[in-house]
């Protein structure tokens, strides 16, 4: 997607060879045209899945989210980070490393929000390790129901979330693709 690669690289901002910010367009604040254009990209490309609801993981994964649940005319259900774990016969809930605050939280999923029915389409903004995207699709299939794919903004190609979820068998489709970040430079995927 040619417009967020211009845009990541004009506005995105090397920390260290292994994480970007994106934070004037995607993370804090956010481009209301990149996220149309996005939206209506994974509606493209998961059109014929019969996608019945879109899940995010909170925060930086809502806008993208919440277009390509515009485009799909589905609900966008948000996955919530809790500190820790509750014991509750209502939730859903797993573990998850996080990436960037080498920290770990409670990916947590009221069940109201979902059925054995539902086929879901996973959307976030970031791909590293995997482990945002396994948590979700673990609280989905924990309640008996589909992952239809997986739609990502920003895939770190160079770090091994992709394999590790390709190798489960699941459709990902990455908008932009980074090969690497050294020497303080954005290249991508061909
Ligand atoms: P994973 O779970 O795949 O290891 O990491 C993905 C999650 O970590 C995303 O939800 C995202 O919020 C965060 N993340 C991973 N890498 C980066 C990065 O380079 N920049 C930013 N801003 N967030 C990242």
């Amino acid at each position: 997607m040619d417009f967020l690669k211009q845009m990541i690289l004009d506005k995105g901002y090397i920390i260290n060879n292994n994480i970007l910010k994106v934070d004037s367009f995607l993370n804090h604040q956010v481009d209301f045209k990149l996220m149309n254009e996005i939206g209506l990209e994974f509606y493209n490309y998961f059109k014929d899945k019969n996608i019945t609801k879109i899940f995010t993981i909170e925060a930086s994964g809502i806008a993208p989210a919440i277009m390509t649940s515009y485009k799909f005319e589905v609900p966008m259900v948000i996955l919530k980070k809790q500190t820790s774990s509750i014991l509750n016969d209502d939730l859903y809930q797993t573990e998850v490393k996080s990436f960037t605050k080498n920290t770990t939280y409670n990916l947590t999923l009221s069940k109201k929000y979902i059925s054995p029915n539902d086929n879901i389409l996973i959307i976030d903004d970031f791909l590293a390790n995997g482990e945002a995207a396994k948590g979700a699709i673990k609280l989905i299939e924990d309640a008996g129901a589909s992952v239809a794919g997986i739609g990502i903004v920003i895939e770190k190609s160079f770090q091994p979330g992709r394999k590790i979820l390709e190798d489960l068998g699941y459709d990902i489709y990455s908008l932009a693709r980074i090969k690497s970040l050294e020497n303080n430079k954005i290249e991508f995927v061909d």
